[in-house]
């Protein structure tokens, strides 16, 4: 069977060759006689891994050397947990709420400090993001999502906030487009998006920002500090997860690097919504000026919500046999969804609008 294009919002595709040079060294990393998996994550040969990863990491995104980068567990989620547990000073933080994972991570935080949400786009269904030009106050940071996976949505420019420390989730656009480290407090993603298998998440955190846990009791695992103090090995990271992180960090910089994925990515999400505009059977659900480049949710122009429904399945499950899979839309959203992340070539996405217009002529006109 050949590979098929995978448009799944995450875990989501990953270069062609980085899992072929995976399977190359699986049962012999560089002449070790072991694999990756098996390796003491003390051991020299790992700690070549990490380091590697974490050089690239600091290269490709251009990391000032104030910064600390992590490698942690528990995903993006966990994330919402340690920010207010580990960020907390005066008391209260400012959210903006752009969809779902915004919201999530607002939930989370409200268990720590008072959360003041200063921005919602809820009530037009979080198809745009809201204005937050500037933001002062008594905060101790503003927690941004950079890019809204489930809505489609991203923010094409960021808040001024001053002293207060800007926080963003950027797991589903991380290295995806340039992005200026130095306004940030503490950038993190789950890397199951656009870095590498699930398992990692990736923590940038300015070096000022890390104290001892405010939080009486705050468990090790969940103490920037203490990582930081350890270089991600507190206890054991997930090894293999970082060393694929590592292969598809090489592979962006083999491929011209960011200036080059940012090209693709706009090519590829320019020929999407053009087609999405133009037609007269889909649409876009996300507005004009705060469009994804790496997931774009779409409908079709069938407004009877049972017809809908039943074209919206039938478009996926036909889509699929032409091996164009996982194109449903989130389960809270329904209708469809293409996530082309960094590892989707633009062939994936002129596959996908060939596919749709012959879908159309056959079931939309
Ligand atoms: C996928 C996703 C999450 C959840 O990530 P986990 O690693 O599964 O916890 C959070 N935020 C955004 C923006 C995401 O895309």
């Amino acid at each position: 069977m050949s590979r098929v294009y995978n448009f799944s919002a995450g875990p989501s595709m990953l270069p062609e060759s980085v899992l072929k040079k995976a399977a190359s060294e699986l049962t012999d990393y560089r002449g070790t006689g072991q694999s990756v998996m098996e390796m003491s994550h003390r051991s020299k040969a790992y700690k070549g891994i990490i380091e590697n990863t974490e050089a690239l990491v600091r290269e490709l995104m251009a990391v000032p050397s104030n910064y600390k980068v992590l490698f942690l567990q528990g995903g993006a989620s966990l994330q919402f947990a340690m920010v207010p547990m580990n960020l907390r000073k005066k008391g209260k933080a400012a959210y903006v709420d752009t969809g779902v994972w915004a919201s999530k991570a607002a939930k989370e935080a409200k268990k720590w400090l008072e959360v003041d949400t200063i921005a919602s786009s809820k009530d037009a269904g979080y198809s745009f993001i809201p204005e937050v030009k500037k933001v002062d106050g008594d905060y101790d940071y503003l927690h941004i999502t950079l890019n809204n996976t489930i809505m489609g949505t991203k923010w094409e420019y960021l808040p001024e906030t001053g002293s207060i420390p800007l926080v963003s989730d950027i797991s589903s656009c991380v290295l995806s487009e340039p992005l200026d480290v130095s306004k940030f407090g503490l950038l993190y993603a789950g890397a199951q998006k656009n870095l590498a298998p699930a398992g990692v998440t990736l923590v940038i955190i300015r070096e000022d920002l890390i104290t001892d846990s405010p939080v009486e009791n705050t468990p090790a695992m969940l103490r920037y500090d203490i990582h930081v103090e350890n270089g991600s090995m507190y206890n054991t990271p997930p090894c293999y997860s970082i060393y694929m992180m590592g292969l598809v960090l090489e592979w962006i910089k083999e491929n011209g690097g960011l200036p080059e994925v940012t090209r693709r990515n706009k090519e590829k999400a320019a020929l999407l919504y053009d087609y999405l505009d133009a037609s007269s059977c889909y649409h876009a659900t996300a507005q004009k000026g705060s469009r994804s480049l790496m997931n774009v949710p779409f409908l079709t122009k069938e407004t009877d919500p049972e017809k809908a429904d039943a074209i919206n399945k039938k478009f996926v499950a036909e889509a699929a046999e032409a091996g164009l899979v996982n194109l449903a839309g989130h389960r809270l959203v329904g209708g469809m969804r293409a996530s082309i992340y960094n590892a989707m070539p633009v062939d994936g996405v002129k596959a996908l609008i060939a596919f749709m217009d012959k879908f159309a002529a056959e079931n939309l006109k």
